[in-house]
């Protein structure tokens, strides 16, 4: 089996690489499917369509693929508009497409490049030529996958970082604004973290910021809700179209989610097991107010539960 990928042993350990690179192959002539499949299937998983309608039903459909091989001239939907659509959508944007065909006029070479494919083999292909072109654009990609998740992820506990939640907080500021829908943030902290770190060492204290982010995320579970770690022991979840109610209810059930987790605390004066204090903020998104103040509330709401004891929600009036 030869390496799907070109890259270093340090930036291997970081990625997340699949074992069988997911190729999909798609050209209306089976023959031309048959030879990709013969240079591929060794050390890729290799998926066939016929036909563009049936490439984009396969990458609606099922876990999409890492790279696509694509024919131009098929009937029905060409490839040029399969590119196209592949791009548009934003699940897919970032898989890289490559045209394998055998028009290769310098216009339908341009043709496909700006339709957003990243590279262009002539056919009949050459086994070597091919493999080599997949090979460097399945590496580009899990580098800049590796440079985004390194960007956007919090490295100890995995979740989203204090950054991705910046920009998803304006993203979802201005998406709740233009819906009228409400946006409800929670502002989410350790009790007594000090102490815990104090008590039981820096490394147990990491163990159990990362048990409580997995709990929080698991918690969770719309697809536009977010958890970031906001700071040292702090998280926030940012929840659109969420309101009033429904984020109280989230609140509580995210701390005796993390309750009922039983972490032992010893030297906690609120409770002999880890608890969390939460402030919650609602608003609709408009003028008059800003995602600052949302935080702002959020932040409020918090010292609040704080105040009256640790280990409880507290709703901001605002809301
Ligand atoms: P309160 O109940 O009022 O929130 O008290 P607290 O002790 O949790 O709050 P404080 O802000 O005084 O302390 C937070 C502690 O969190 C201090 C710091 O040592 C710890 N901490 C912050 N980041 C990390 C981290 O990445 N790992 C570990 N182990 N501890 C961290
Ligand atoms: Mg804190
Ligand atoms: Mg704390």
């Amino acid at each position: 089996m030869m390496p799907a990928y070109n890259l270093p042993p340090e930036f291997r350990a970081l990625a997340t690489l699949p074992e069988r690179p997911r190729l999909l192959v798609v050209d209306d002539q089976p023959i031309n499917i048959q030879t990709l499949y013969q240079i591929f299937h060794a050390d890729h998983e290799v998926f066939m369509a016929t036909g563009g309608e049936q490439a984009l039903a396969f990458c609606r459909d099922n876990p999409p693929p890492d790279l696509i091989l694509l024919d131009v001239v098929m009937p029905g939907m060409d490839g040029i508009e399969v590119c196209r659509r592949i791009k548009a959508a934003p699940t897919l944007a970032d898989i890289p497409v490559i045209f394998v065909t055998a028009r290769s006029e310098p216009a339908d070479e341009t043709g496909a490049l700006e339709a957003g494919g990243v590279d262009f083999i002539a056919k009949p292909v050459n086994p070597a030529v091919v493999r080599a072109r997949v090979k460097t654009h399945l590496t580009l990609k899990a580098q800049a996958d590796l440079l985004r998740s390194l960007v956007f992820v919090d490295g100890l506990t995995g979740v989203a970082n204090r950054r991705r939640f910046d920009e998803a907080l304006q993203i979802e500021w201005r998406r709740c604004r233009r819906s009228g829908a409400p946006l409800t943030l929670l502002m989410i902290d350790i009790d007594h973290f000090k102490r815990y770190n104090d008590h039981y060492g820096h490394q147990t204290g990491d163990a159990c910021l990362q048990k409580v982010a997995a709990a929080i995320k698991a918690g969770l579970k719309r697809v536009h809700d977010l958890v970031a770690r906001y700071g040292g022991e702090e998280f926030v979840c940012l929840m659109p179209e969420c309101d009033h109610p429904a984020g109280q209810n989230k609140a509580e059930e995210l701390r005796a989610a993390v309750a009922a987790l039983g972490i032992p605390h010893d030297d906690s004066p609120t409770a002999n097991y880890v608890t969390l204090s939460i402030g919650i903020a609602v608003m609709h998104p408009d003028g008059e107010s800003s995602p600052e103040a949302l935080v702002a509330a959020a932040d409020m709401a918090l010292y609040e539960a704080k105040l009256g004891g640790r280990n409880r929600v507290f709703a901001a009036s605002s809301a």
